[in-house]
């Protein structure tokens, strides 16, 4: 996970939803029961980093029935995200800030805001920046387990934390029919730390990584394959080693979990096999 410069329209949160919900024209109903709630905006917004993410459980609450709180989405929903409305200039913005690629999956084009803590249950969060994640279509933050407030059950947050450990890890196999098989899992080491281990199980599960991660590294392999076989028989096996570290090595850099890291340390450590495969 690549950590995110928090947006820069963090703090404007109350103009932001104020702008939105005035918004409603024509109904001046829903307008009326949104605006109701801009203190409780305000509240949750300004209380955001103090609770989010590791004590979600103490975050204000605030009571709103089910039927208001269908209307208070609808500022995001018909208000925020869809192109020509008044605070999609806002919704651009905070995909405009996040620069580069997918800070969730490390490959995919930005496309999506997603709720880090989901609009059907915080409402009032709904059009707040800090809450507002930029991500590839594929990957969804919202996904059914994120309402948890359980924070070794919830995905990190790509504004406020960052990953200390190397955990992203690769097993490839290599068959005499040329073919191979990828498969990314949890590699931290549960006796540890459990609570971590958990955690880095919640972030991979709930934005479904290891599915992004097997097909993009599988398309890397297929790709790469007669490149590294040209090389392995012109240059030679030490060769060959150097340029995977090379690789290693530069996407380490930028992030130590991604797809692209895990699969040249796991091409470094099954190197013999990797060659021999290569050959055939
Ligand atoms: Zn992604």
């Amino acid at each position: 996970m690549r950590k995110l410069k928090i947006p820069s329209l963090a703090g404007k949160d109350k103009e932001i939803y104020i702008e939105c919900a005035s918004d409603f024209i024509h109904n001046r109903k829903y307008a009326d029961i949104a605006l109701s709630y801009v203190d409780g905006v305000e509240k949750c917004s300004n209380k955001y980093t103090a609770y989010v993410p590791k004590n979600i459980v103490g975050f204000p609450h605030i009571n709103i029935c089910d039927e208001e709180k269908e209307i208070i989405n609808k500022v995001y929903e018909q208000k925020f995200a869809p192109k020509g409305s008044i605070g999609r200039k806002y919704y651009d913005s905070i995909i405009g800030n996040a620069k580069g690629r997918c800070p969730i999956c490390g490959g995919g084009k930005l496309k999506n805001l997603d709720h880090f803590l989901p609009k059907s249950k915080y409402p009032l969060l709904c059009v707040t920046p800090i809450n507002l994640i930029p991500t590839c279509r594929d990957c969804n933050m919202e996904k059914g387990a994120t309402a948890s407030e359980d924070y070794y059950e919830i995905p990190f947050h790509p504004y406020l934390e960052i990953m200390n450990d190397e955990w992203v890890e690769c097993d490839l196999s290599f068959y005499p029919d040329k073919t191979f098989s990828i498969k990314f899992k949890n590699g931290f080491d549960a006796s540890l730390n459990p609570d971590m281990w958990r955690k880095y199980e919640a972030h991979m599960r709930i934005n479904d990584l290891a599915a992004t991660f097997n097909s993009r590294a599988e398309e890397e392999l297929e790709n790469i394959g007669g490149m590294y076989k040209k090389e392995l028989l012109v240059c030679g096996e030490k060769e060959l080693e150097l340029s995977l570290i090379e690789m290693k090595d530069s996407a380490e850099e930028i992030d130590v979990n991604s797809w692209k890291s895990a699969l040249y340390r796991a091409l470094l450590r099954r190197s013999i096999e990797f060659f021999e495969w290569l050959k055939l």
